[in-house]
C-alpha cells in the first residue's frame, strides 16, 4: 500500500554504487514495536503540559483510583497487569476524562503508554445503555487497527455491555443498518465508507474521536485525507484526542486542523548517548577477514549478546550462513521477513534463545535489547554519498542514559575509505575510536 518509503539505497558489497532500494514501511515499524513491546520504555524526561487554558487547575493522577473508573474498568486495568499510571498517562488521562470534555494533542515515543492511555478514555467515555457508536478511533492500517483493538477488548473484559467494531477492509456489513457497538476502531477508508456511503455510524453521535499514529497517518495522502473527511461529520462538541510519536511541523499542521483548542501533552524522547560504550576499530582486509576477526572476538569475550549490522541482505545472509558453521546459534534479521516473522526473531533473541543477531539497517530500527553488550558494525553505516551516517551509527550502538550499562562497539575496516569513515565519525562525536588488535584482546577487557 501507498505508504511513505523512504529510500535507503545500499552499496553493494564490493563498494561500487549499484544501489539497491531498500523500502522501510513506517506503518510496519510502528507494528513491529507494538509486537515485541512488553513493557513500558523508561523515560526520565519531563513531561511538558500546554493548557489551553492555563488558568484552569492542572490535574494529574499517580494512581488510577483517583480517576474513579467504574469498577470493572479498574479491574480490567489492574488485569492487565497495570499498577500506576505511565509518565504521559498520569496527565493525559485526567484531562480526557474530564467534564466538560477537552480536546488533546499528545506526543511521546511508542511504548510510553498512548494506546493505554486512549483505550481507557474510551472505555470510560461510553454509556454502554445507549446502544449506538459512541467512539470511533482511526489507526493507519489494518493492522494496528486490531491491535488497538486488542488493548480495549482486554481492558473492557469484564464491561460486557461495552461492545466494540472494527472497520476494517472485509469487514462487510449491511447497509443502512445502525451500528449497535458503542466504540469502532478502524482505518479511515472504511470507516468514512461507514459513515457516509453506508450509514452504519452517524456522525452526529460521535462524541470521541481518537486518531491514532497522526504521523503514520499523514504520510499516505489518502489516509489524510479521508480522516478529515471524517472529521469534518463530527460535530463541534466531538471530543478530539489526537495522538503521535514524532512532531515534525507537518503534523503539527495537520493536528491543529482536526483538534481545535487542544490541551498539549509532549514526552520528549531520551537521548541516546555514547558515554557508556567503549568504540573499537578493527583493520581487516576482506570479508573473510572480518569474518575471521569476529570470531577472535566471540571466542576471547564473555558477551551476554551480541548485534552484528551488515549492509545488504546478501551479506547478512552469508555471514549468518558462515557463523552458523562455526556453531554459534544465530538469528538472522531480514528485510524480506514479514512484520510477524520478524517480530518471532526479536522475541527469541530477547529471551535469548540465541546469542547473535544479524541485521540489516533497515529491520533494526526502534529495537532495544538491554542485555547486548557487543555491537559489530561488520559493515559501517555510510549515506548515500558514502559518507558517515552518524545518526544510524549512534542508533545502533547508542543507548539511553537511564540504562547505563557498559557496552562495547567494534568496526571492521576494511579500506582506506571505510577509514576515513571511522575518523568521521570519531570527530563527530569527539569520541575516541580505539584500535584494536583482535589476535589480542587484552586491551579489552
Ligand atoms: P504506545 O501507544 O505509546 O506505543 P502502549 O499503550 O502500547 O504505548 O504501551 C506500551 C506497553 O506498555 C504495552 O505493552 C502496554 O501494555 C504497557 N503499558 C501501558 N500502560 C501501562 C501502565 N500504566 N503500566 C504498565 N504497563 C503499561
Amino acid at each position: 500500500h501507498g505508504l511513505t518509503n523512504l529510500l535507503i539505497v545500499q552499496k553493494t558489497e564490493n563498494g561500487d554504487s549499484k544501489r539497491e532500494a531498500e523500502k522501510v514501511d513506517l506503518a510496519e515499524q510502528s507494528l513491529l514495536n507494538k509486537l515485541i513491546r512488553r513493557s513500558l520504555v523508561r523515560n526520565r524526561n519531563q513531561v511538558e503540559v500546554l493548557q489551553r487554558d492555563p488558568t484552569s487547575p492542572l490535574y494529574s493522577v499517580k494512581t488510577f483510583e483517583e480517576l474513579r473508573l467504574k469498577p470493572e474498568l479498574l479491574k480490567g486495568v489492574y488485569n492487565l497487569g497495570f499498577n500506576r499510571p505511565s509518565r504521559i498517562q498520569e496527565n493525559a488521562l485526567p484531562m480526557m476524562l474530564a467534564q466538560p470534555p477537552q480536546n488533546l494533542i499528545a506526543q511521546s515515543q511508542s511504548g510510553t503508554g498512548k494506546t493505554a492511555a486512549f483505550s481507557l478514555a474510551m472505555l470510560s467515555h461510553v454509556n454502554p445503555d445507549n446502544k449506538w457508536t459512541q467512539c470511533l478511533c482511526i489507526a493507519p492500517t489494518y493492522e494496528l487497527a486490531l491491535q488497538i483493538g486488542q488493548v480495549i477488548e482486554q481492558m473492557g473484559a469484564l464491561c460486557p455491555d461495552v461492545k466494540l467494531a472494527y472497520g476494517i477492509r472485509g469487514n462487510r456489513l449491511e447497509r443502512g443498518v445502525k451500528l449497535q457497538e458503542q466504540i469502532v476502531i478502524g482505518t479511515p477508508g472504511t470507516v468514512l465508507d461507514w459513515c457516509t456511503k453506508y450509514k452504519l455510524i452517524d456522525p452526529k453521535k460521535i462524541t470521541m474521536f481518537v486518531l491514532d499514529e497522526a504521523d503514520v497517518m499523514i504520510a499516505t495522502q489518502g489516509h489524510r485525507d479521508q480522516s478529515i473527511r471524517i472529521h469534518r461529520q463530527l460535530t463541534k462538541d466531538c471530543q478530539m484526542l489526537l495522538f503521535s510519536a514524532t512532531f515534525e511541523d507537518s503534523v503539527w499542521r495537520f493536528a491543529e486542523q482536526v483538534v481545535p483548542d487542544p490541551n498539549i501533552i509532549r514526552l520528549k524522547r531520551e537521548e541516546e548517548t555514547l558515554d557508556t560504550i567503549k568504540q573499537f576499530y578493527v583493520l581487516c582486509r576482506e570479508k573473510e577477514d572480518k569474518f575471521t576477526a569476529l570470531c577472535n572476538l566471540y571466542g576471547s569475550l564473555t558477551i551476554a549478546q551480541a548485534m552484528i549490522f551488515c549492509h545488504t541482505r546478501k551479506m547478512a545472509a552469508w555471514l549468518t550462513a558462515n557463523l552458523t558453521k562455526e556453531g554459534h546459534q544465530v538469528a538472522l534479521l531480514s528485510g524480506e521477513m514479514t512484520v510477524e516473522q520478524r517480530a518471532a526473531v526479536i522475541d527469541r533473541f530477547r529471551n535469548g534463545k540465541e546469542k547473535v543477531l544479524v541485521t540489516t539497517n533497515v529491520c533494526s530500527r526502534g529495537i532495544d535489547v538491554e542485555q547486548v553488550s557487543l555491537v559489530v558494525n561488520f559493515d559501517l553505516p555510510v549515506d548515500m554519498d558514502g559518507n558517515a551516517d552518524n545518526e544510524t551509527y549512534l542508533h545502533r550502538i547508542g543507548r539511553t542514559g537511564r540504562f547505563g550499562r557498559r557496552g562495547f562497539a567494534v568496526n571492521m575496516v576494511d579500506s582506506k575509505h571505510s577509514m576515513d569513515v571511522i575518523n568521521q565519525i570519531e570527530m563527530h562525536f569527539n569520541r575516541r575510536i580505539t584500535k584494536l588488535d583482535t589476535s589480542n584482546l587484552e586491551e579489552m577487557e
